[in-house]
């Protein structure tokens, strides 16, 4: 695509990529989605397109005043940056959240004004974050699928195209590979850096009900360490933390200032948090003094109960009422 210029995402045509993030939620086997524009073929990274998208074209914008954008991990980095707020703030500001299955895992897409139109398109001269656009702004009209064939330990990336009536791009005519066009709209940097994520989201998905709905706490989890990076510092730089995880004074360096570095760890962990791989090593007291302090935290809130229980009976029988009066 030319510069300052867009893309679109792989929800905006709606049916089942509405439910899905556009990179991640097929099934164990291939899955190509049949609903409305998205075109029933699963293509190569050497599959030819035929599209060009320009600023002039006449339907230039029109994709961004639909949009219905699905973030990964690594889009939301890039746009809290280039806005210069914190995660937290971003997401507060710019996203709505949404459930990516079932089992309430979480997932968060770009905030529109009450019409549909993206908050980031800078009027008539379109993306106001072009450059730091997210990756199915990048992809569109393609839409990367991540597919794993029965038996198969590993996802294929796979692509398939998207048509939608008010796309004018497609009758330009101009023919380039997808592996073209991905290098053209700066695509790889994104797939590389959310590519682990895109793959734990896969397996939670295949694994079905074998791994179940996690619990509460790993969906939050899962929530700060995929989105709010910046929460997510302050939840690895804690003591509390430090305290657990044997990772070394180079590491916690590292973290305080790349949020990169940080956005790669926080997906391992959430392989240990999902589906219990041992990745980062506790220390070996670790389960000891957490339950020590879980049993402090359980022994002051029984006294505190039992001591208001008998606060109430003292109240009731010294105060009359229904009660005793001595
Ligand atoms: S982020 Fe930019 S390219 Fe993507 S929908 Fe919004 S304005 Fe359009
Ligand atoms: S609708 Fe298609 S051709 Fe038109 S601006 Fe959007 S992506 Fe480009």
């Amino acid at each position: 695509m030319p510069a300052n210029r867009l893309s679109s995402n792989l929800s905006r045509h709606g049916g089942w990529a509405k439910q899905r993030p556009a990179a991640t939620m097929n099934d164990t086997k291939p899955y190509i989605p049949f609903h409305g524009a998205v075109m029933p073929e699963a293509m190569r990274a050497d599959s030819k397109i035929q599209f060009r998208c320009y600023q002039g074209i006449s339907c230039f914008n029109t994709c961004c005043r639909q949009a219905d954008i699905t973030l990964a991990p690594y889009d939301i980095l890039r746009l809290k940056r280039r806005l210069g707020m914190s995660s937290t703030e971003f997401i507060r500001q710019y996203t709505v959240p949404f459930q990516m299955d079932g089992d309430g895992m979480p997932g968060v897409k770009l905030r529109t004004d009450e019409t549909g139109t993206c908050l980031q398109l800078d009027g008539d001269n379109g993306c106001g974050v072009y450059s730091d656009r997210p990756t199915v702004c990048r992809y569109y009209p393609v839409a990367l699928l991540a597919l794993r064939e029965k038996d198969s330990p590993e996802a294929k990336e796979r692509y398939s195209l998207v048509k939608e009536a008010h796309c004018k791009g497609h009758a330009e005519p101009r023919e380039i590979s997808i592996a073209d066009y991905r290098v053209e709209q700066g695509c790889e940097e994104y797939d590389a850096r959310n590519r682990e994520w895109y793959r734990l989201v896969l397996k939670k998905k295949s694994a079905g009900p074998s791994v179940g709905r996690p619990p509460r706490a790993s969906l939050q989890l899962f929530f700060m360490a995929s989105y709010d990076i910046d929460t997510c510092r302050r939840f690895v730089l804690s003591g509390n933390f430090r305290s657990t995880y044997q990772l070394p004074a180079e590491f916690y360096a590292e973290v305080k200032q790349g949020d990169e570095a940080l956005l790669d760890f926080a997906f391992r962990f959430l392989r240990q948090v999902l589906f219990g791989e041992r990745i980062v090593q506790e220390f070996a007291d670790a389960w000891d003094r957490r339950v020590a302090q879980r049993k402090e935290v359980w022994d002051a809130r029984k006294q505190m109960e039992i001591e208001r229980s008998m606060a109430a009976d003292d109240q009731k029988y010294t105060e009359g009422g229904d009660g005793y009066r001595a």
